[in-house]
């Protein structure tokens, strides 16, 4: 018996045995369900949403209940826009990117390559016009979005074999996440592979594939990835600072109270910044892990960077001609970025660059 019907029966037995209605604080007065695309085992990513049902019970005095869902309990893990837009569940957490497919323009909504990081993502979304552009997209869903997780810039991934030259990328099999940087890698010779998290440590201990990123050391090391591809490379340029949405129901929203829509805003802000925080807090200890454990840790050179960036203009060009919603974000979300790399370039970045520098 699930526990709605438990309650429900509880309630039934009580008025039975005193003749009186049941307590009302038995019951929470809104309930939702949520369907996440993440497996449970991923403390930081799945833990996001959490994180949120906690705060949001919490802040409604119990009388807001949130269940969360691991991606594929309720639905399969990419199909969570199907499942929030026909009113299956109602809300989702998930990468915006994954659905890619539907229209170019959902990959704005998270990262693109050598898009924005993610103090710069919140400034766009929060004070500049990417909330507001994205959710007049996600109408078109019957849905509304609020940030729910960054993992900050990611790494680049795991690799059988060096790559010293953009021609190292020729061929080679790589799983990458999202239809983008798929389309982007193709440009440069490699062929993308589609693989769920949980197989990726198989496929590469195979040699079926040749690369995989996923995202970070804290993540990456609990996956296995170091014992079966040697080398680890970064930055993960096609993810500097990828948001992770909720994605609400909007027939839903609006039939909250105005205290209850107050109390999902904030619990979504207080799930994004402690997703960033938990990152950074519980990265160092596994790169440290990682390379005691004989992980040998690369940058890709200039050229490698370079070729890849040009590459992404030429796809970023062809998704102009493709989408209309794609051009109309894209362009206010790169005239935001070139004001925030000249700001970046000052105070943040000479600060950075003398305190990696330092003795600590
Ligand atoms: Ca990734």
């Amino acid at each position: 018996m699930d526990r709605r019907s438990l309650i429900k029966q509880a309630g039934i037995a009580g008025v039975l045995a005193a003749g009186v209605a049941p307590a009302v604080h038995a019951q929470a007065a809104v309930r939702w369900r949520l369907a996440s695309s993440f497996p449970k085992a991923l403390d930081t990513i799945y833990g996001g949403a959490e994180v949120f049902a906690k705060q949001v019970k919490a802040m409604s005095g119990g009388k807001f209940e949130i269940s969360v869902h691991s991606g594929g309990e309720l639905m399969p893990a990419f199909g969570v826009v199907d499942g929030v837009q026909n009113g299956t569940v109602e809300l989702a957490h998930t990468v915006p990117y994954y659905f890619y497919g539907k229209n170019p323009a959902f990959a704005l909504g998270s990262a693109v390559p050598f898009g924005l990081n993610a103090r710069q993502m919140n400034a766009w979304m929060k004070h500049g016009n990417g909330r507001k552009l994205m959710n007049e997209f996600y109408a078109n869903y019957g849905m509304l979005s609020f940030a729910g997780g960054n993992t900050g810039t990611q790494m680049g991934g795991w690799f059988r074999k060096e790559i010293k030259a953009v021609t190292d990328f020729k061929g080679m099999k790589m799983r990458l996440g999202g239809g983008l940087i798929g389309e982007v890698m193709q440009k440069l010779g490699a062929v993308p592979q589609s693989i769920p998290g949980g197989e990726i440590y198989q496929a590469l201990e195979k040699g079926t594939i040749d690369a995989a990123e996923w995202v970070g050391p804290y993540d990456d090391q609990k996956l296995g990835f170091n014992k079966v591809a040697p080398f680890y490379y970064y930055p993960g340029w096609w993810e500097g600072g990828p948001e992770v949405d909720f994605f609400i129901n909007q027939k839903a929203f609006a039939a909250l109270s105005p205290e209850n829509q107050a109390i999902v805003e904030a619990a979504a802000a207080y799930a994004n910044s402690d997703m960033l925080a938990k990152y950074d807090a519980l990265n160092p200890t596994a790169l440290k892990q990682l390379v005691a454990a004989k992980t040998k840790v690369l940058p890709f050179s200039q050229p490698v960077l370079e070729a890849s960036f040009k590459a992404s203009m030429e796809v970023f060009a062809e998704n102009n001609a493709k989408s209309p919603e794609w051009k109309k974000i894209y362009e206010d979300l790169r005239a935001f970025q070139r004001d925030q790399v000249l700001w970046f370039r000052f105070a943040e970045m000479r600060f950075d660059q003398f305190m990696a520098s330092q003795k600590l």
